[in-house]
Formats: C-alpha cells, sequence, structure tokens
C-alpha cells in the first residue's frame, strides 16, 4: 500500500515533541510541504523512524538538540535523524545494527536496552527496499540516514 511518509512522520513528530519537552531536549522537524509516496507499511515504518528517535533522545543528555529531516533526493525519499549527543566510538560504528550491540560506555550501562532497535529498524527498512546508514562523531553527535525508493502515488 502507498503511504504519504510526511502525514505519518506529522503524527510521529507530535508524539516525540511531547517527550522532548519532559526531558528538556530542543526537537527541531524539517517536513517538506509536498506529499512524499512510499511503497511501506505505515506501522513498521513509524517503528523504525521511532527506534531511531528514541535512540536520539536517550544518548543526548538535557539541552541538546535533535533534528527530523525529511526530503526527497531524486526518485528517492531521505529521513535524517540527527542529535548532538554523546556520539558514537569509531570502532562500535560498523557494528550497531547487530543484534544485542551495545557501546560499552558508563553512560550506555546507565541508559539501560537490550540493543535491539537499531537491528529492527534496519531490517524493517530493508524489507521495504530501503536503505540506513549512520555516521557519528563520539562527543558531537551522530545522525542516521534512511532512503527510500519513492512511488507517483
Ligand atoms: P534498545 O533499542 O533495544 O532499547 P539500545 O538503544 O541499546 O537498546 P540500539 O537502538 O540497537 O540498542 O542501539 C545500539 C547501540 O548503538 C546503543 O546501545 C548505543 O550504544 C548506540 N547508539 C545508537 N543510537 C545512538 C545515538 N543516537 N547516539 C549515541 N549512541 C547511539
Ligand atoms: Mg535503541
Amino acid at each position: 500500500k502507498n503511504i504519504n511518509l510526511v502525514e505519518l512522520m506529522r503524527s510521529l513528530v507530535d508524539e516525540y515533541q511531547k517527550q522532548a519537552v519532559a526531558k528538556n531536549l530542543n526537537f527541531i522537524p524539517y517536513l517538506p510541504e509536498q506529499p512524499l509516496y512510499l511503497k511501506a507499511d505505515a506501522d513498521l515504518l513509524r517503528q523504525a523512524v521511532g527506534n531511531l528517535l528514541t535512540n536520539a533522545f536517550k544518548y543526548t543528555p538535557s539541552g541538546g538538540t535533535v533534528k527530523l529531516r525529511i526530503f526527497p533526493r531524486g526518485y528517492r525519499a531521505v529521513i535524517q535523524v540527527e542529535d548532538n549527543g554523546i556520539g558514537i566510538p569509531a570502532e562500535d560504528l560498523p557494528h550497531i545494527f547487530e543484534r544485542f550491540y551495545r557501546v560499552d560506555t558508563v553512560r550506555s550501562r546507565q541508559t539501560g536496552g537490550f540493543g535491539l532497535g537499531l537491528a529492527i529498524a534496519q531490517q524493517i527498512i530493508q524489507a521495504h527496499g530501503g536503505q540506513i546508514t549512520a555516521n557519528s562523531v563520539l562527543e558531537q553527535g551522530s545522525i542516521f540516514e534512511i532512503q527510500f525508493p519513492r512511488v507517483d502515488k
């Protein structure tokens, strides 16, 4: 079924905006005016992007900023989740999409979690013909990007 990504993200933004207030984070969404259509399961896609936002919120200290950007890139739709949080060490970055992998720092031990959120997100994105990539600089922040093929409507 074809879904409008922008509309789906609008409802996700509402949900996370409340969490941002509670955690004293600046959450800044950039959604385009025009619709972007994808062939995807809305609930699964919501979960995948939600897992990225949950991480951004979890691994960014109070007062930090999380940005969600949705935009077209040629025949693709791009979803970026960027934070200026704790970042990921370069040696861990190749492993973060593996099941049960967690960066072993005092801070991540404090936060808790199973190390499954990114593995699930990657599974969902790839099952829809999309791709997910991560870039990060320790103590500066992280950016996760999802790319999806677009459809006409
Ligand atoms: P779960 O999602 O199962 O509750 P989790 O958040 O630890 O637990 P993932 O979402 O799979 O697991 O992330 C794997 C690891 O990658 C995390 O434990 C953390 O070390 C690192 N990580 C993920 N996202 C970020 C981020 N935005 N900033 C810093 N580190 C991150
Ligand atoms: Mg997680």
